[in-house]
């Protein structure tokens, strides 16, 4: 894989979802859109799930064939979270992934004092309450299927604070307590669930939160030379393809052994000490 993130299309040898189906909310941008895309080119059948239809839609036309399709669907509407995985259920014959990945930030405020409660209530509406409904229901439907893998987007934020604003902090760690709350109950029926923790990757979600000061005429250039800086792996402009890599992987057979892991993607960001300068040159 180059620095970029791309890699060869999967052969038909190589395919690691072939032949089964999943959903993805939030799927029509960003991180989402790359799992979408990585899983057809895997052999994945796939629902994309999102509030936005036009996004989803033309991401549909774009992959353009029967194993692709969109619904509409708000993560925070228990009948709509529900009619998508129905919908995808009846239209693939089975739900064999569900990727919970729809997710805001909220705005940037760090003073507590001066957060609105009301943003914070949304944040977790869709970053939590989303991704307990997307397990609900998918739940519902993998049981009786014996298998199925649920596969949740964290963050960093969900390992260490001042990664972001409060309310998302709070609702990413939610989302690892749910991810091994809800991997405790389904082990017994062969259904797997996990998380995914990405370092700042560059989408419509984080690249707003680029400082002033880090802001020059380039903002995808800008920002992966902000983000970089601040990594600790060097040498490597993480994106959302690198995260899609981890959710495949964990959706694959290749991680049939594999439940209530958070697996980070952020180059070793939140284990390691960032301020005592010990192996300086
Ligand atoms: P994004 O804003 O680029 O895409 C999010 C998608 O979710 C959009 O298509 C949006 O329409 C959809 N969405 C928002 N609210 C929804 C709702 N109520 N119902 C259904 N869909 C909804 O964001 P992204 O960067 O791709 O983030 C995807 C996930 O990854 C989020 O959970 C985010 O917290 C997490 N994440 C992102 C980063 C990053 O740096 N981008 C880092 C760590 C974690």
């Amino acid at each position: 894989m180059s620095a970029a993130g791309s890699s060869p299309s999967a052969s038909s040898s190589t395919k690691r979802l072939e032949g089964k189906a999943a959903l993805v909310t939030g799927g029509a941008t960003g991180i989402g859109e790359a799992i979408v895309r990585l899983f057809r080119e895997h052999g994945a059948k796939v629902c994309i799930a999102d509030i936005q239809d036009e996004a989803g839609q033309r991401l549909r036309d774009a992959l353009g064939d029967q194993d692709v399709m969109f619904v509409h669907c708000d993560v925070t509407v228990e009948e709509d979270v529900s009619a998508a995985v129905d919908a995808a259920a009846e239209r693939f014959g089975a739900l064999d992934v569900m990727v919970n990945n729809a997710g805001i930030t909220g705005n940037k405020v760090t003073d507590i004092r001066n957060v609105d409660f009301a943003e914070v209530r949304k944040v977790f509406d869709i970053n939590v309450h989303g991704v307990f409904l997307g397990m609900k229901h998918a739940a519902r439907v993998m049981i009786p299927q014996k298998r199925g893998s649920i596969v949740s987007l964290a963050s960093v934020a969900s390992a260490i604070g001042g990664m972001g604003p409060h309310g998302y902090t709070a609702s990413k760690h939610a989302v690892v307590g749910l991810t091994k709350s809800v991997a405790g109950e389904l082990g017994r029926h062969g259904v797997r669930v996990n998380c995914v923790s990405p370092y700042a990757v560059p989408t419509g979600l984080s690249m707003p939160h680029l400082p002033q000061g880090a802001r020059a005429d380039d903002a995808l250039k800008d920002f992966l030379a902000f983000v970089g800086g601040e990594a600790n792996l060097k040498g490597v402009d993480v994106m959302p393809k690198d995260v899609a890599e981890a959710v495949l992987y964990l959706a694959s057979d290749e991680a049939r052994y594999v439940s209530a892991l958070n697996l980070m993607v952020d180059g070793g960001f939140t284990a390691v000490n960032h301020n005592l300068k010990a192996f300086e040159d």
